[in-house]
């Protein structure tokens, strides 16, 4: 049913009017559905004009573009799409700023603690000593990454287990917003063994102080590089400081796409958002500033990798991951953050006449205003 953005837009703001909890009767179900998918065909249509513009376009294994040397492809993402997966590790429950794209914003304060020595691996607890024995018992990943909140609260307590997994030759991988690395912490990084480091620079709008930190951490660890959502905010601070932030010899970008919760939604409404195979709600936009970096570095010939982090990239890694664990053909964990459609926040996307649907029909008989949907 290629449903028209008229009736599109006259059912969602009929479901958005329901109670809460409400579910659609089946007929309402397709109606909702096939809006979705006019709403992602759109979106990538504006999405594929823009990729048939990026010089040198090229492929990892079917499962991301990328473009520059394949050298500087960073790691960690290797390991995420092709190796044995993510395997995240969780630590640190606190952060100093409060980034209006953060999956935590509004509860920043509220995350719950992992415990007093311990790291959560794979949803289990365990002390630092513990770490040798789940090295010696269970298969050893091709990479492992320090998620949640921002590390350098508590950078100190970071060193021991990079130093262990480092020896038992684990690719590390450890993300931050760079406001409290100094000379000092970053020493210590590299020298306990951490493989890469990533910036998130759009937490600071690309703040000089760490520009300057993703230039000392150059000295100390052997991959550093920027990965940060995809914003209007991030363009133009990131062109204002483009000759410095490529001066800093960084060896990537990831240009992650960015995504709505629950809890960060509400500083984009009024945007127009599509959601990629019922998953991810995101901003048409981010994938097409991706797509703009892109062509610059292509046409630029910047020394780096610029890797486009977009929904398709991390659809491919849930699948990836699951079939690692032994999941069964199709298994991903892929899925919606919210726990029914999104109805009034997508409306936006629907009143915008520069995201045209491409092809649309009358409705069918029983699905037209008037009819009685079931
Ligand atoms: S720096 Fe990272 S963890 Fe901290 S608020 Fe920003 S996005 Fe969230």
């Amino acid at each position: 049913m290629k449903i028209s953005k008229k009736d599109a837009l006259m059912w969602f703001r009929f479901f958005a009017e329901l109670p809460e909890g409400e579910t659609l009767l089946p007929h309402q179900q397709e109606i909702a559905f096939a809006v979705l998918t006019q709403l992602e065909d759109a979106a990538e249509a504006r999405h594929a004009a823009l990729e048939a513009q990026v010089p040198g376009l090229r492929s990892l294994d079917g499962r991301t573009l990328f473009v520059g040397d394949e050298g500087n492809f960073p790691q960690g993402c290797r390991s995420c799409l092709t190796g044995t997966g993510l395997s995240a590790v969780r630590r640190t429950n606190r952060c100093n700023l409060a980034c209006p794209f953060c999956y935590d914003y509004g509860c920043l304060d509220a995350q719950p603690p992992v415990g007093e020595d311990l790291w959560e691996i794979g949803g289990t607890k365990y002390r630092t000593a513990d770490l040798p024995m789940l090295l010696s018992v269970s298969r050893r990943p091709s990479g492992i990454c320090y998620v949640y909140l921002e590390p350098f609260m508590e950078i100190g307590l970071y060193y021991e287990p990079i130093r262990i997994f480092a020896e038992a030759g684990v690719h590390q991988h450890l993300y931050t917003n760079g406001t409290l690395a100094t000379e000092e912490n970053l020493r210590a990084l590299g020298e306990a063994g951490l493989s890469e480091l990533r910036f998130n620079l759009g937490a600071t709008n690309c703040a000089p102080k760490v520009i300057e930190a993703i230039k000392t951490a150059k000295r100390f660890i052997p991959r550093v590089g920027i990965e940060t959502p995809m914003t209007p905010a991030f363009w133009e601070s990131f062109h204002a400081r483009k000759r410095e932030i490529l001066a800093t010899g960084l060896d990537f970008i990831n240009c992650a796409e960015l995504h709505l919760g629950e809890n960060n939604l509400e500083n984009y409404l009024g945007e127009s958002l599509y959601m990629y195979r019922q998953g991810y709600l995101s901003p048409v936009w981010s994938r097409e500033i991706t797509l703009r970096l892109m062509r610059e570095a292509a046409e630029e010939n910047w020394p780096l990798v610029v890797h486009d982090c977009s929904n398709r990239t991390k659809f491919v890694r849930d699948l990836h991951g699951k079939a690692q664990e032994g999941g069964w053909f199709g298994a991903s964990s892929w899925g919606s953050e919210f726990s029914s459609i999104p109805y009034g926040a997508l409306i936006p996307a629907l009143e915008d006449d520069t995201l045209p649907f491409v092809t649309e029909e009358e409705l069918p008989e029983g699905y037209r205003p008037g009819d009685i949907v079931l």
